[in-house]
């Protein structure tokens, strides 16, 4: 059983779950049962994760409703089979994590190499957002933005996104 499953669990049994800090609160018009207090209990750190809302506004559960909706179109109406279309509903994810994480640096030093500006080595802004780029050597940027992607997938893998999961 995954995290996602206790929490549907558990709100089958009319159990109103929120999050305080690092606890979960429990709200119920009855005593719920010691199987759905033991499966919250077990898939705590999950369950948290799903409820909890992110720096970026979207929680665990927010990011689920993503996968499965870009999953869907890619099936329905792109016709990939399923596992196709989970694969690319990951890669919509990461996309959409790192445009909800934007990277933003002043221009003044190379968030790759910390490197600063210089006339034969120039510093290029990277990014599309409005707010501001990010500031690298286009040497640097490679291994930058493979960093960042890891740093995203590690992050949807902390809210229950994550491939090998879904293929279980
Ligand atoms: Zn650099």
């Amino acid at each position: 059983m995954s995290a996602v499953q206790a929490l549907k669990a558990a709100r089958d049994a009319g159990v109103r779950i929120g999050v305080d800090g690092d606890s979960l609160t429990l709200d119920a018009d009855s005593a719920p049962d010691a199987t759905v207090l033991d499966l919250l209990s077990r898939h705590k750190a999950g369950v948290l994760a799903l409820l909890r809302t992110g720096s970026d506004g979207w929680s665990g559960e927010d990011w689920l409703a993503f996968f499965d909706e870009r999953a869907a179109i890619a099936e329905f109406d792109g016709g990939l089979p399923r596992a196709s279309a989970e694969v690319h509903a990951f890669d919509c994810c990461v996309v959409e994590w790192l445009n909800r994480n934007p990277a933003r640096s002043p221009p003044a030093h190379c968030l790759g190499c910390g490197g600063s500006d210089h006339a034969y080595d120039k510093l290029l802004p990277f990014g599309t957002e409005p707010t501001g780029h990010a500031w690298l050597h286009s040497r640097c940027w490679p291994a930058w933005h493979a960093a960042r992607k890891a740093t995203a997938i590690a992050a949807l893998m902390a809210m229950g996104i994550d491939l090998p999961r879904m293929h279980r």
